[in-house]
């Protein structure tokens, strides 16, 4: 590779010579799943290390959903999206926005939610652009649902049922509803959109752009059942065995992990997609002047920016690892820091104490990190003696979030909080049961959930063609 360009640091350009190009990137990469032979972060990297300058006006780079698959499974920890970011940064400093309107229309033909993308995926407002280019973005993106704006008739008489809202549950909807089959979506909560709803702040993705999207899959003609919970409004089996010949299981990761620690039920500590929630409903909140919330992933983030949002006046993260094995992307972490939230790292709860049934603090452990364990991040070790006091008035628990999977019959198999699928097809070990995004993986992204979403719903299409075929030649 030709390195010298002074377009990228030296750091960056060193690091660069430990890619070897094996490829795990665009393997790993869902937007190159998405995109096929469009996308190709492997090979944008080459090229950009080859000759940045010729790459400023690239549509590729600025088709990066920020989901950081490529740096988690990256054998020599290089960072893809941090890279293409420096670049897109120099290219609207140059006025150069070919490369971005070109990604634009990519996103709008080939990637369902466009709108939602391209605020909690793309992210052009990280590279600086200006406000009128992001508008002007979003009325192209926009026109897709003009274009298309007609109900859909059903062709297909065969129903199918999606449960869950979330962007896995949209998509589904959306590409099914396209098919011509008549699609119902079961929601548990008052109003369509999953996390999107529910946790998402509002200043990463207005609700407006959410209801658009929204509305628009109602002229498709899917019907949407919302405050219809699967396991107690109406039953699986009822679903199953009644209307619908295929199901689509898309409930995301909404049942909290907890500490595991004395004091946990004292007044003050608080879950935090609850906390999350209520925010989002305008709900009142009180978290008094010092915050602490404990975990190291992106909820944990999203929740200390809120609370100091909301008026709390200290805010700080507890993460039993390292700065280097926090799980929130890099860059929610420096946006935090920079908001002022403080973290404190190599360090775990041991007790919550209180007094008169209210939290008072919490008393930790030091810990230090040893072998990895089956995350492949190294172990948090309590060190024996540690233990030190910190004085909080409200504890934002953040550790993990599983699917809830108790109303799916024993026929779906499940394996500690996620349901087991084929990740080619999302087929579950039910016949004619699919699922997919947070359900299967665990807290992800907005464009993984897109992806298994789109999979889940070629493969419903394959399924009921091969079983009406079978169901023909039979007569
Ligand atoms: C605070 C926060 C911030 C985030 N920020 C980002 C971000 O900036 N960018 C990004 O890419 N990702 C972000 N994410 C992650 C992203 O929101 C999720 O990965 C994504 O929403 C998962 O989609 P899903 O469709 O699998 O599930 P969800 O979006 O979780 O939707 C599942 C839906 O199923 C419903 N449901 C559950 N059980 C039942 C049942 N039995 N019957 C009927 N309905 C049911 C739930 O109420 C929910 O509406 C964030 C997540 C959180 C919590
Ligand atoms: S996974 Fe890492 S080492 Fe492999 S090609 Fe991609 S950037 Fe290079
Ligand atoms: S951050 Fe995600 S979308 Fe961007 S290159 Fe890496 S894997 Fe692909």
């Amino acid at each position: 590779m030709r390195l010298e360009s002074t377009l990228i640091p030296k750091k960056i350009r060193e690091s660069a010579k430990y890619c070897h190009e094996c490829g795990i990137c665009t393997a790993s990469c869902p937007m190159a799943e998405l995109l096929f032979t469009q996308y190709n972060p492997r090979s944008l990297l080459q090229a950009i290390f080859i000759d940045p300058e010729k790459m400023l006006v690239e549509d590729s780079l600025w088709l990066c959903a920020w989901c950081y698959k490529c740096f988690n499974r990256c054998p020599q920890g290089l960072k893809p999206p941090e890279i293409f970011q420096l670049l897109k940064t120099k290219a609207v400093k140059r006025g150069l926005f070919k490369g971005f309107k070109e990604a634009v229309k990519k996103i709008r033909n080939s990637i369902p939610l466009p709108v939602i993308c391209l605020y909690t995926c793309f992210h052009p407002e990280r590279a600086e652009m200006d406000s009128k280019l992001f508008a002007e973005a979003l009325e192209e993106l926009n026109t897709r649902r003009k274009l298309k704006k007609r109900k859909k008739t059903a062709i297909h008489k065969e129903k199918v049922a999606v449960i869950g809202s979330g962007p896995a549950g949209l998509t589904a909807a959306f590409d099914l509803a396209e098919m011509g089959y008549p699609v119902t979506m079961f929601e548990a909560l008052n109003e369509a959109g999953g996390m999107l709803r529910k946790g998402m702040p509002e200043y990463r993705l207005p609700r407006k752009a959410l209801r658009d999207e929204i509305r628009y899959l109602k002229t498709l003609g899917v019907k949407i059942k919302t405050k219809t919970r699967v396991g107690k409004d109406v039953s699986f089996n009822d679903l199953w065995r009644n209307e619908f010949k295929a199901l689509f299981i898309a409930v995301g990761a909404h049942k909290s992990r907890e500490l595991g620690i004395e004091g946990e039920g004292l007044e003050g500590v608080v879950d935090a997609l609850d906390f999350l929630w209520k925010v989002n409903m305008k709900r009142e909140v009180n978290l008094g002047y010092k915050v602490g919330v404990v975990g190291g992933g992106n909820v944990a983030i999203d929740a200390a920016r809120i609370a100091l949002h909301q008026g709390a006046k200290e805010v700080m993260i507890l993460y039993r690892r390292s700065r280097e094995e926090m799980p929130a992307n890099p860059w929610e972490i420096i946006e935090a820091e920079k908001e002022g939230v403080s973290i404190e790292f190599l360090v775990v709860p041991k007790k919550i104490m209180g007094q008169k049934g209210r939290i008072t603090g919490v008393e930790c452990f030091k810990t230090q990190l040893g072998e990895p364990d089956e995350t492949g991040r190294r172990r948090p070790i309590p060190v024996p003696g540690s233990e030190f006091f910190l004085e909080f008035d409200t504890i934002i628990v953040a550790i993990g979030e599983i699917a809830e999977t108790t109303f799916l019959p024993a026929e779906v198999e499940t394996y500690k909080g996620k349901i087991l699928v084929d990740p080619i097809n999302m087929k579950t070990s039910m016949k004619g049961v699919f699922a997919g995004g947070d359900a299967v993986t665990g807290p992800a992204t907005v464009i993984e959930a897109i992806l298994a979403g789109k999979k889940a719903a070629f493969s419903i299409d394959q399924y009921l063609t091969e079983t009406k075929n079978r169901e023909d030649t039979a007569w």
